[in-house]
């Protein structure tokens, strides 16, 4: 059997909580970098967009096509969008619209959930194998709407928090500031499926 080296991923630092992403990917098993511009793109198995505030990400993105390339990314290969990195992934955000880049088949509203104060940390069931979830939610989205070809794997109030759809996972809270690995290892799986196809 041929041995799969560990996958590369990339995690969009250019706001936001990186760092605690790429000490996640380690954890699980891949090698994270950090991603600044449009050419470090290339190459990668898989990319995290984290959570931030996803205004100022866009604007960031306005220059070099960066938009652009993330876009092509997002389309083609697996990609983990989280709080604000799942909003720039949504075919359609709300409250109020903006742009994205339009590849997770879902309607996400933003801020949903109130003001900073109003952000929590919940432990919801999960249909990733093992215990209940522990959830870090920061002024986090809302998804109101998933498309058939999304499978959800966690719940909040009824209302899709972790959803998956062929190369893409988006979760609405922050699961890189749990001490549980086991969204960030999804993730890396999916990488590595991807990379032996
Ligand atoms: N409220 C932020 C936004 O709309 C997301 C918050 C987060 O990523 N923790 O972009």
């Amino acid at each position: 059997m041929s041995q799969v080296s560990a996958p590369r991923i990339g995690v969009l630092a250019i706001q936001g909580d990186y760092a605690a992403h790429a000490e996640a990917l380690n954890d699980a098993g891949a090698v994270p970098v950090e991603v600044r511009n449009p050419e470090q793109l290339d190459g990668l198995d898989g990319l995290i967009i984290p959570g931030g505030e996803s205004t100022t990400m866009l604007k960031f993105l306005e220059r070099r096509n960066f938009f652009d390339s993330l876009k092509e990314f997002a389309h083609t290969r697996p990609t983990f969008g989280t709080c604000a990195g799942a909003i720039l992934l949504a075919k359609e955000v709300r409250h109020p619209a903006q742009k994205s880049l339009g590849a997770l088949d879902a309607v996400v509203e933003r801020n949903a959930y109130g003001r900073q104060i109003d952000s929590s940390i919940l432990v919801e069931p999960t249909s990733l194998p093992g215990d209940p979830l522990e959830m870090v939610f920061i002024r986090a989205p809302r998804i109101t709407k998933v498309g058939s070809d999304v499978e959800v794997l966690a719940r909040r109030d009824g209302l899709p928090v972790l959803v998956r759809q062929g190369n893409l996972l988006a979760a609405t809270f922050h699961p890189e500031l749990s001490q549980d690995r086991r969204v960030h290892r999804h993730f890396v799986e999916m990488t590595m499926q991807k990379k032996q196809n």
